[in-house]
């Protein structure tokens, strides 16, 4: 007899449940999708022991007539596909027909279900893949799936749950990304007795979101509304659209992980490192390297132009066009943020630093299966991003191991305050450690416009400033309140822009050095010199090799002192040496920028009068992206005349 057999349908189950079923939260995704698949408006899921003992989810979608609700349970059963034709363009969740199968052969499942077709409804006992029970029974119309003791007759994997709190936390987050992507539904999740997430139908995201956080998470956010973009299709005349929606953080909110990014094609949750990318690039020198915003992006597009079938968990796509997607979502990203220009309002809102009451327990646990993964691998290599042919502009950035930011190039600002009891802002940055104050109310109803209030630096053009503090902050009044704008890190971000204008049209205005300057080179700083030479000239150095470890600079930007011109080509080596190699153009050219801004900038603990400070505030107003630093530091804040008024109590 030959040694190869074919598997049984159980063993070949259990074979897929480990690709499909890694934890409760993938069944609770798989059942999830079927439920949304089925069209159901209500989705209650009660989970006991964080899923491991027991996952229920109740939803009033379509059901199954008896026949199907049997199929279901056999390999590769499924009423979404038909043809190979039909796997090209996907629209549903669900497609491979595995994960009822799967799930089975690894519990003790229950399906109690009804179709509008038929009068009674079916009830099917399964454990282990074994079919111990069919019956008839009254039941409304929709499935009603109950999955015990999950991995019983699979000790190995049940030795690789974590704790109650760490399954809870993945099916949280899991039902709270569903929730968002799907405002018009409910959406319930219990935990035993605990009420984790509980929302009822609305009709924008916004609200939902609102739902989920609170008004103080929505209140940090930014709409990005609907942007649109084409791409020829194959076919002359046929065009695919692509849209994009959702909402992102301004850059005063600095994540230390991907936790907080929700991404979703076509309603699909998804990990995908290209999106992920593309978002991070918008944020390019408005957050520090190394630290992510708040993002809940929807991108829809033609089923076709999206391949879903690439993994069993279907968490991973691969996008046909995968540059144009990560530009689109860039630029959209960027374009957003430069029109709504957010500020950060002080007291510093809590909603981000530390959870808020009003939002969902749900939605504050931590975890995020779906974020996750792609947190533990180096950033991809660009072959792995994009297609041959199809390499960005921008190259994946090299995370920086903690918080901090990277430290300011020369001697780190020292405030001489003569008051220690002042409170001041802290040096760390991320989320400004200023003096909590009140924090806004978050109860009650979602208020009507005052969710979005609308705060951004357009005011920056009314400002009228009355003095310093510390000679180090610019003090103004504007129609909406009082700002305080820290000058060093304002004029940092005009001249970084004014840099880069000038760079792009060629017209950097140099000054001869009276005697060149000759800088001794590392081998390493020696290899990069021979690679940015050109964008050193593009920056205005004027330089030329000397020998093989040396370099002489003739010329150099007029914006920086000629004593600065060393530290400045040094750093700009370094940089490139330590943190760009992989860098394109684009980014070294714009760290060139940031590192000329950062020098040439008027300092802290300087004294300024009116004019210089009226010409500051004008020309931060004149800037695209005023709201931080090309290091990522905020640079305004403002007191609303609501908080200065509230805290007077007069209103
Ligand atoms: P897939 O979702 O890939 O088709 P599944 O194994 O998840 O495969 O489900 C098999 C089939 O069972 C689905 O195609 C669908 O017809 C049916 N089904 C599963 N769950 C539900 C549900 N909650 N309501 C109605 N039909 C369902
Ligand atoms: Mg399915």
């Amino acid at each position: 007899m030959g040694r190869i057999h074919i598997l049984s349908d159980n063993v070949a189950n259990q074979i897929a449940a480990g690709e499909v079923v890694e934890r409760p939260a993938s069944v609770v995704k798989e059942l999830l999708e079927n439920s949304l698949d089925a069209g159901s408006t209500e989705l209650r899921l009660d989970v006991e022991n964080g899923g491991r003992r027991l996952i229920r989810i109740a939803d009033n979608g379509c059901g199954m007539m008896r026949d199907d609700a049997l199929l279901a349970f056999e390999r590769h059963a499924t009423s979404k596909l038909s043809n190979v034709r039909d796997l090209l363009a996907i629209a549903t969740l669900g497609f491979r027909g595995e994960a009822l199968p799967s799930i089975a052969s690894v519990s003790r499942l229950l399906l109690e279900t009804r179709a509008e077709e038929e009068s009674t409804g079916t009830r099917i006992e399964i454990a282990g893949g074994k079919l111990l029970k069919v019956e008839e029974m009254a039941l409304p119309r929709g499935t009603t799936i109950t999955v015990r003791d999950l991995f019983f007759n699979v000790p190995a994997r049940k030795k690789f749950l974590r704790t109650e709190p760490t399954e809870l936390a993945h099916i949280a987050s899991l039902v709270t990304h569903y929730s968002l992507a799907h405002p018009d539904k409910t959406f319930q999740l219990r935990n035993g007795a605990n009420d984790l997430l509980s929302v009822t139908p609305v009709s924008e995201i916004r609200e939902r979101v609102f739902q989920v956080f609170g008004s103080q998470v929505l209140t940090e956010l930014v709409d990005l509304g609907t942007h649109e973009r084409e791409f020829p299709g194959d076919e002359v005349g046929i065009v695919n659209q692509y849209r994009l929606r959702g909402f992102v953080s301004g850059p005063q909110v600095q994540k230390l992980n991907r936790n907080s990014i929700y991404l979703f094609v076509n309603g699909r949750l998804i990990r995908d490192r290209l999106l992920l990318h593309g978002l991070t690039s918008g944020y390019a020198q408005l957050i520090p390297p190394g630290t992510y915003p708040f993002a809940l992006l929807f991108l829809d597009c033609d089923p076709g132009e999206v391949d879903v079938n690439v993994h069993p968990s279907k968490t991973e796509v691969r996008f046909r066009q995968g540059s144009f997607v990560h530009d689109f979502v860039r630029d959209s990203v960027r374009r957003t943020l430069t029109q709504s220009r957010p500020i950060i309002a002080a007291p510093a809102p809590a909603s981000f630093a530390q959870p808020v009451a009003f939002a969902q327990p749900g939605a504050a646990l931590p975890y995020s299966e779906f974020t996750q993964t792609l947190e533990s691998g180096p950033p991809p290599p660009p072959s792995e991003l994009f297609a041959a042919g199809e390499l960005p502009t921008h190259l994946p950035e090299v995370a920086l191991p903690s918080w901090q930011l990277r430290p300011e190039p020369g001697p780190s600002p020292r405030f001489d305050f003569g008051d220690p009891q002042l409170p001041m802002p802290s040096p760390t940055l991320g989320h400004p450690g200023f003096v909590r104050g009140p924090v806004p109310d978050t109860h009650g109803g979602l208020p009507a416009g005052s969710y979005a209030e609308a705060v951004n630096l357009e005011a920056l053009k009314d400002l009228r400033p009355i003095g310093q503090l510390h000679e180090s902050f610019i003090i103004a009044a504007g129609r909406d309140g009082l700002w305080i704008i820290d000058q060093h890190v304002a004029h940092e971000r005009i001249l970084f822009e004014q840099v880069l204008r000038q760079q792009a049209a060629g017209k950097v205005e140099r000054q001869q050095l009276l005697v060149p300057l000759v800088l001794e080179l590392t081998a390493g700083q020696a290899i990069e010199y021979e690679r940015i030479a050109q964008e050193l000239d593009r920056a205005g150095f004027d330089t030329a090799p000397m020998g093989r470890r040396a370099i002489a600079v003739q010329a150099a930007p007029a914006d920086i002192g000629p004593a600065q011109v060393e530290r400045v080509v040094l750093e700009i080596l370094e940089t490139a040496e330590s943190e760009m190699r992989r860098a394109s153009l684009e980014e070294i050219r714009r760290n060139v920028a940031a590192s000329i801004g950062c020098r040439a900038a008027i300092k802290i603990n300087m004294a300024l009068d009116m004019t210089k400070m009226e010409w500051l505030l004008k020309k931060l107003g004149e800037c695209e992206y005023p709201m931080s630093c090309p290091h990522g530091r905020p640079i305004a804040l403002r007191y609303s005349m609501r908080e200065i008024l509230k805290s007077f109590h007069r209103i």
